[in-house]
This record gives C-alpha cells, structure tokens and sequence, in this order.
C-alpha cells in the first residue's frame, strides 16, 4: 500500500461522514465524481417517488394536493433548503428553473433600482445566467448594459453610481472558483446597486450565509449538490428587507394573493409565495423534498471540512503521479478560494474524460480543454478519490486516450 493509499484509508476511517454514503444508491465499483453536474440518487428520493406516483398520484387523485400536501411542496422544500444556506425559512421557494428563477429576481432588482442601467457580471458566469439578462434587457427596452468582469478587482472597480445590480455566481462551474459574497455584496450595496447570488455550484457544497453576507436575490439549482434528481426544481431567496416591495414580472397564479378565488387582476401573495408562477411540479419536487433529508442533522462546516480535504488529497495524489503528463491545475490551489471542485486542463480533456468514464471513474469535460471532477462529501470516501487519480495517471501514462472511440463527441458533456 502507497503512502497515499495508507492516508486515504486513515481519512475513510475517521470520517465522520462516512455513514452518509449509505443513504444513496450508488452502482457497485463506480467512482462517481459528478455530483456537481447531476447528484446522485438517494434511497429516500427513490421511495418517496415510488410513493407519490402510486399512493398520492394513483389513489389520492386530486385530494392529494391536500391530504398529501402538495400544495405546501415550494414553501416546505424552500424552508429545507433555507436552512443550508443561511436564510430564514420563509425566504426562500423551490420553483422552476435556475435560468427562469434568475429571470424573476433579476426583474425584480432591476425594478428596485429604477434609473440606473448597468449589470454587472462574470465573463467566464455559467452562459444562461448571461442569457437570461440578454433576453431580459430587450424585453424591458431601456437600454440596460452588461458590464462583464474577469476578476474580483475588476468587479470592484466596475460598481459605479450607474450599476443597478452585481449578478454572480458565487462558485464557477469550470473552475470551482469561489468569490467573496461577503465583501462584494458590502461593495455592491455601498454603490448603492443590488447583490444577486447564484448558487448552482455553492448550495449543499459550501457552507453559505445569504442572511450574514446581506444578499438581496440568490436562485439555486437543485439537481447539483442537492441530489435533487434530473431538473430537479431551483429555489430562490429574497431578502426580508425587499420581500413587500419587490414584483417579479412572471405573475402566475400560484403567486396570487387568492389563487383559488379565481378572480381577474393579479394581486401578489405576502411573503416569498409571490415568486411563484404555476403548478409546482409534484413528482420532481418530492424527489427534491427526500433527497434533502441526506442532510438531516448536518452542519456545513462538517460537509466543507471534509470538502477540502477530499480536494487537496486529488490534487496531491494527481500531481504526484501525473506530473510532466500534460495536466495544469485549472482551479485554485488554496481551499479557501475555491467551492467542492476541481479542474485540470489538458489538451486532449475530451478524450482523456472518455477514457476515464470507461474506466468507471464519472466526471465530466468542459470546452474547451477542462477535466471536471466534483465531490460531493456526503458519498464521496478518500478512497475513491485515490482510485480516480490512479486511473487517471493509468490512462495518461498509457496513452489510452488516443484510442478511436474516445474521440467522438455525444450531444450531452
Ligand atoms: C447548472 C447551472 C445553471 C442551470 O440552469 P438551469 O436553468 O437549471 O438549466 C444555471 N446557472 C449556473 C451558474 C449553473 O451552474
């Protein structure tokens, strides 16, 4: 056994996480280093989807949006997921989608902050996120202004009397980097603009403090690190000090003040239900609802430290045996800069990943030259982390990569 290995086995055993592996259904002798592009399924999520379609759904019919509180689903999955991200429960909804969420607050702010024109955002944000204001500002059709940054410096320096709202990912899908929410919402609201967060890559991954760091929107994914299953339903968060002034412009009728009343004219509901639109998607939200209880008595703190752990043992045990092979370290070096990812380029990533998946070692590409491997702490062990750097190393080593079926690319990455 290598130094390394004996460490990794040392780390399994302390690992006061190591329980949790047991709440997923995870395929024998796969090393599944994907979470943060779709989580995986959790014994509880399975069950209860089991149970809604062939208990509430097969012979509750529609009492069952009473009896087996569907109904209540947005506001009961939002107050689950307040809790791992720093807010109080009846700020945050699960509903729709990442890009649809985002296209809700972002209204919303822009709305706050009538008279001033610029966004501020990433250049390297996830695309929609960029999308999404694109489509937004031509709709509304007075002249709003993407203002893209590469650094936290530059986004500092870009908060001028003209920006209505900084919109940030909080940690970047290539590279894991993590921005300060913190010191960049403080210079946001100093500039007298608005502080939108994107959580996709942050949510159930790193501890977050929406409340403390005094964010103003924030939307989530919740087939990422919250195991949530394929399109999962997304959350968003308002603060307290916007949740009676702020509209949001898709004013459906599950964010009616009287939903059943059935009347004309549209009056917002008190309170976060407002950022509803329509009928929540029941099998997927209860889906979501179980798989959030994999964090059931947890504290962030403990789901990072073992995070950062799993992150610097991958880079070590990768550099170790794959140096002069052609990988670059893609992501920060330093734990405290980055979220529960990491990313390595190399020229031939493609293939390299191809190879890699065949050899039952799950991560994923990102054009164009990205390795993406996440870890989720709650299934992930140091042993598995060993066994993908072994495999890696094998494959560049060999140069296995090269073979012809590694190089065709599929529709999804
Ligand atoms: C994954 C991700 C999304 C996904 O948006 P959908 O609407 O769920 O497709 C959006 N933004 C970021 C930053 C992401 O990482």
């Amino acid at each position: 056994m290598s130094a390394f290995h004996e460490r990794a086995a040392a780390l399994d055993a302390a690992d006061p996480l190591a329980g949790r592996r047991e709440l997923f259904v995870l395929p024998e002798g796969l090393v599944y280093l994907d979470g943060n592009s779709l989580g995986a399924l959790t014994k509880g999520a399975k069950a209860r989807v089991a149970k809604a379609v062939e208990e509430e759904w097969g012979r509750g019919l529609i009492s069952s949006w009473n009896d087996a509180g569907w109904v209540d689903l947005p506001a009961r999955v939002g107050a689950k997921i307040a809790a791992l991200v720093g807010a109080d429960p009846g700020h945050v909804v699960a509903c729709d989608s990442t890009s649809v969420n985002l296209f809700k607050v972002l209204a919303a702010a822009l709305a706050l902050r009538p008279g001033r024109r610029v966004i501020v955002s990433e250049r390297a944000n996830f695309p929609t996120d960029l999308y999404m204001v694109e489509g937004l500002s031509a709709l509304l059709s007075q002249g709003h202004e993407l203002r893209l940054i590469e650094t936290e410096a530059e986004a500092h320096e870009a908060l001028g009397p003209d920006v209505a709202v900084l919109m940030l990912t909080h940690v970047n899908y290539r590279t894991g980097a993590m921005f300060d929410m913190k010191g960049l919402t403080q210079a946001a609201h100093d500039a007298g603009a608005l502080a939108i967060w994107d959580l996709a890559h942050s949510a159930g991954a790193v501890p977050l403090d929406l409340a403390g760091a005094g964010a103003d929107f924030a939307v989530g994914c919740g087939y990422k690190y919250l195991n949530g299953g394929p399109g999962a339903p997304a959350f968003l968060y308002v603060a307290p000090e916007h949740l009676a002034q702020a509209r949001q412009p898709l004013s459906g009728w599950f964010g009616h003040k009287a939903p059943f009343a059935f009347v004309p004219g549209f009056e917002p509901a008190d309170g976060i239900a407002k950022f509803l639109t329509g009928t929540p998607s029941v099998l997927a939200m209860s889906a979501l609802d179980a798989a959030l209880d994999a964090f059931k008595g947890l504290e962030m703190a403990t789901v990072r430290g073992k995070s950062v752990v799993l992150c610097d043992l991958f880079v070590e045990a990768v550099e170790a045996s794959c140096s002069r092979l052609g990988l670059t370290l893609a992501s920060p070096r330093e734990a405290a800069a980055r979220g529960s990812q990491i990313s390595f380029a190399h020229e031939n990533a493609y293939a390299v990943m191809q190879a890699l998946i065949e050899a039952r070692v799950v991560g994923d590409f990102r054009a164009p030259d990205l390795l993406r491997f996440g870890f989720t702490p709650l299934y992930t062990r140091f042993a598995d982390v060993l066994a993908a750097a072994d495999a890696l190393a094998e494959i560049l080593r060999t140069e296995r990569w090269r073979e012809e079926r590694f190089q065709t690319r599929r529709a999804v990455t």
